[in-house]
């Protein structure tokens, strides 16, 4: 394996979900760096005996870069590990730069957002035909400039399922902004905790019940909350996609009456 910094996504929780390239270099870095509030402790576990283990949690961006500039220019292979996708809200740009800037081969192995692992517990489909064709992924602004009350506004919409990362502590003005946005408050919403952990817990209600919800569950952390008429229970079969009817045909199958 080329020495080098790889930026891994290790999914939502259970090492189980790591792609085959993310444990081959995870077992195989010298020094590994795992962002420890929300990557799994398991998948940490897969360092090889003798690698430096370290927990990100407790260092600087600055601190961070310096270990793994300095094991790049050992000839060592860095596993700087992320939870879910690096590509949300995985704070890697930033990193990239730095990195960047001190001349260090760097490469991203992609992971398992928990946006999907949320949908997987809730046995959802995101774009369900006929109801949601657009999935957004956002958040309520906080510490990190973001998009502000109006902006959840714009994003949203009847044909849309929102998926709210970093927002649980705010699910009561999660349920304001998209009330006054126009949401009606029996529109379908979920909350997943810490989704394929052990510990996972997963709430259904409505818009309206939501901040009540969250707050009895005692949720205030490391949950995603999805909005949407996909989430709604399947009531029979609904609307089918045309991917798998019968009647239409493709490349790759031939229609039933041919
Ligand atoms: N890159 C990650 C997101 C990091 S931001 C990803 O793709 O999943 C951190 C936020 O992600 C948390 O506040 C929470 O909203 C969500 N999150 C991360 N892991 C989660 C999990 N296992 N279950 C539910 N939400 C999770």
């Amino acid at each position: 394996m080329q020495p080098g910094v790889y930026i891994i996504g290790a999914g939502p929780g259970d090492p189980e979900l790591l792609t085959v390239k993310a444990q081959r270099i995870i077992a195989a870095a010298d020094l590994v760096i795992w962002a420890d509030s929300l990557v799994h402790p398991g998948v940490a576990a897969l360092a090889r005996p003798g690698a430096h283990v370290y927990a990100s949690s407790g260092l600087t961006l600055e601190a961070v870069t310096a270990l793994m500039v300095e094991a790049v220019g050992r000839g060592e292979v860095v596993a700087r590990v992320h939870s879910g996708d690096p590509a949300i809200y995985g704070a890697i740009d930033e990193q990239m730069a730095l990195l960047d800037a001190a001349g260090v081969r760097y490469e991203i192995v992609p992971g398992v957002s928990s946006a999907f692992a949320a949908a997987a517990a809730l046995q959802a489909e995101l774009t369900r035909p006929g109801v949601a064709q657009t999935v957004v992924f956002t958040r309520l602004a906080q510490r990190t400039p973001g998009p502000d009350a109006a902006a959840l506004r714009r994003l949203g919409g009847p044909d849309v399922t929102l998926v709210l990362f970093l927002s649980i502590t705010q699910a009561g003005q999660v349920t304001r902004e998209l009330l006054a946005a126009g949401y009606g408050p029996e529109t379908p919403t979920a909350v997943v905790y810490r989704a394929t952990w052990e510990e996972e817990k997963i709430l259904r209600c409505t818009l309206g019940e939501l901040p009540e919800q969250v707050r009895q569950a005692g949720i205030s952390r490391q949950a995603l909350i999805l909005v949407g008429e996909a989430l709604a229970p399947r009531q029979g079969a609904g609307e089918r996609s045309r991917l798998y009817h019968p009647a239409h045909t493709h490349l790759f199958r031939q229609g039933a009456e041919s």
